[in-house]
């Protein structure tokens, strides 16, 4: 099924780790920043994110045992103490993902790299240390972000789509491992609705967005492979919704087959085998 199989610690017959960006009213304040503060709607969308939704997750993760890992923009971790310390309080992975939800295409390298390390630094001080995982605002990474996060460090990137396991990059300043997410487990177009931004889809019912990750998970697991949904609080944290995922994730844990882990943690394992992994080459 895949090129380059890996195999999973413990026997296990499938990796698995959920990751939730918590953009939270970043979002309109990057897309709208001259007029963000008026527009109470948006940023009530995006503030439900830690203040109502993240709390919800957090539990249902200590009802199951799960350690998982959260992305957030450091405005955000700003903004949110509280919300970063939940997360923290219970063993959880916070991954770079910005200074403000800023697209690295639509910035000068100078003043991307200036936000990169402000992120950086809020990280240290707030988590007590660097983050290990980066995953770009939409997915918009670029060679030169590649380059920044193999000079800061990180153990792995999740922005990019190249394969179906994680897999390995190589660029001129070295490399790192890629933790590739794609669109059929991403809850933007299933659930996201979002004027403001032009970004206009039809919302799906609960049941029929989180079926295309049991989908994905279903085939995955059989094939031995990696499921990583890519969700956001504001949208998947939503009462029906998150139901639907429980019971996706209770289903998921009940073969005990399956090694649910922080992207860390499997980032670190795909590591170890780096030998075995596919490479990418870019710059
Ligand atoms: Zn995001």
């Amino acid at each position: 099924m895949f090129l380059n199989p890996i195999t999973w610690p413990k026997g296990k017959q499938s990796a698995a780790s959920i990751t939730f960006d918590i953009d939270a009213d970043s979002l309109i304040r990057a897309a709208r920043p001259e007029d963000a503060e008026l527009r109470l709607q948006a940023i009530s969308m995006g503030r439900y994110g830690p203040t109502v939704a993240v709390p919800r997750i957090l539990q249902t993760y200590r009802r199951l045992g799960l350690t998982q890992t959260f992305f957030m923009p450091a405005w955000v971790m700003e903004q949110y103490p509280a919300t970063v310390e939940a997360i923290l309080k219970d063993g959880h992975e916070i991954g770079h993902h910005s200074w403000c939800h800023e697209d690295p295409m639509e910035h000068s390298d100078a003043h991307e790299a200036d936000l990169f390390e402000r992120a950086l630094e809020v990280h240290v001080h707030m988590t007590g240390r660097a983050p290990r995982g980066y995953r770009a605002p939409v997915y918009s990474l670029t060679p030169k972000m590649v380059d920044r996060l193999i000079a800061h460090g990180f153990l792995y990137d999740s922005s990019m789509m190249a394969d179906d396991l994680p897999y390995l990059v190589e660029s001129a300043a070295g490399s790192l491992i890629e933790m590739p997410p794609h669109w059929g487990t991403d809850d933007w177009p299933p659930f996201a609705h979002f004027a403001e931004i032009d970004y206009l889809m039809p919302v799906r019912a609960p049941s029929d967005g989180v079926r295309a990750f049991a989908e994905e998970f279903d085939a995955m697991h059989e094939a031995g492979g990696f499921w990583m949904p890519v969700l956001h609080p504001f949208l998947t944290g939503r009462p029906a919704r998150w139901r639907e995922m429980e019971k996706l994730i209770e289903r998921a844990l009940s073969t005990g087959q399956v090694w649910f882990a922080p992207m860390e943690e499997i980032a670190t394992h795909a590591a170890a085998m780096r030998d075995h992994l596919r490479c990418e080459k870019i710059n």
